[in-house]
């Protein structure tokens, strides 16, 4: 790590819990490897806390924060201005200091793009199977809808949830191009056809690596990618399910990467090439390993 002085720039990460983030390893990674001088330390804030920790770190000078789970929406009500994509998603996961305040941003989207590509997912022309219409999966839908997807089908276990973003997206698309069916209802979906499924449900996530959203190996035989936004662990049974039913799968990871990466350019105004964000992978992965 560069040596932390009077003149080093501070970004971070607030959000609850913040404890086994991989954030500070990209971040501190690109600030060496970029010879910036910058710090990125992660700031668990309390229930009730938010507005009090927006405001100390404009009055402590931060250049930049990372928001993640649960202040994504609640953070909007704390920032002087909003980027227009945050606004239309409705969560922003990076802020950037400017002279009136905090400007909001939302590199997910733009993030999980970026990782696809680089995944080799085309999204394109595709009819796409979203599980969750949680927080990150409006942000997917909506990059389907401007990356050119066929169609959407949202899967979610509150089927009203699922609704209500079809309908939001819908608006959007000035067509009907989402449906919403509950999370059981797959055995409606036209069989004759394969699907890109995006896995946006927290169903999965460490410590609970035994549970997929859905089990049965029939709504597998539907897929021939499934692409889960869960990072840890690497392997998730989705993914595994996935690929017994000989579709291909791939884990949050690289989207992880690319979301930092994005939040990184903003702070600094630093274009990260593929080569250096591939080498922020393999220090992610070895991170996680020695986790
Ligand atoms: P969220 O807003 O809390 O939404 C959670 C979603 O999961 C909802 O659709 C919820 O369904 C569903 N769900 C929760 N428990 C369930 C259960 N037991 N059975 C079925 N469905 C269940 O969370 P989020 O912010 O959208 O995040 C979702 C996932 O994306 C998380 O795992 C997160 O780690 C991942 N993520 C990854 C990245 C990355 O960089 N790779 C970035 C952001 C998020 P209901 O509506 O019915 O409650």
């Amino acid at each position: 790590m560069n040596p932390v002085g009077g003149k080093t720039a501070v970004c971070g990460l607030i959000g609850n819990p913040v404890e086994h983030t991989m954030s500070p390893v990209i971040h501190n990674f690109l600030a060496e490897k970029t010879g910036t001088d910058l710090v990125y330390v992660p700031f668990h804030v309390e229930t009730g806390r938010l507005q009090d920790a927006v405001t100390g770190a404009l009055g402590l000078n931060l250049l930049g924060l990372n928001v993640t789970v649960p202040y994504k929406t609640d953070v909007m009500e704390c920032l002087s201005s909003i980027d227009p994509s945050a606004e239309a998603i409705g969560a922003v996961n990076t802020l950037v200091r400017t002279e009136e305040g905090f400007r909001g941003y939302n590199t997910d989207m733009p993030g999980l793009y970026r990782a696809m590509c680089a995944d080799g997912v085309r999204v394109a022309g595709e009819r796409v199977l979203i599980l969750g219409a949680g927080g990150v999966a409006r942000a997917v839908a909506l990059m389907l809808l401007e990356k050119g997807a066929e169609q959407v089908i949202l899967l979610n276990r509150s089927r009203d949830k699922a609704l209500e973003l079809a309908e939001r997206i819908n608006v959007k698309a000035g067509r009907p191009f989402a449906e919403a069916l509950g999370l059981e209802e797959y055995g409606r979906i036209d069989a004759s056809r394969k699907y890109l499924c995006i896995q946006a449900t927290s169903v999965g996530m460490y410590p609970k690596t035994e549970e997929a959203p859905i089990t049965d190996p029939d709504f597998y035989r539907l897929l021939s990618t499934g692409y889960d936004l869960i990072f840890n662990p690497m392997e998730t049974r989705f993914m595994r399910l996935c690929r017994e039913a000989g579709a291909e799968a791939f884990n949050g990871y690289r989207m992880l990467l690319y979301q930092g990466v994005l939040a990184f350019s903003l702070w600094t105004g630093i274009e990260i090439s593929e080569e250096l964000a591939a080498e922020t992978y393999a220090e992610m992965c070895r991170a996680m390993e020695a986790k």
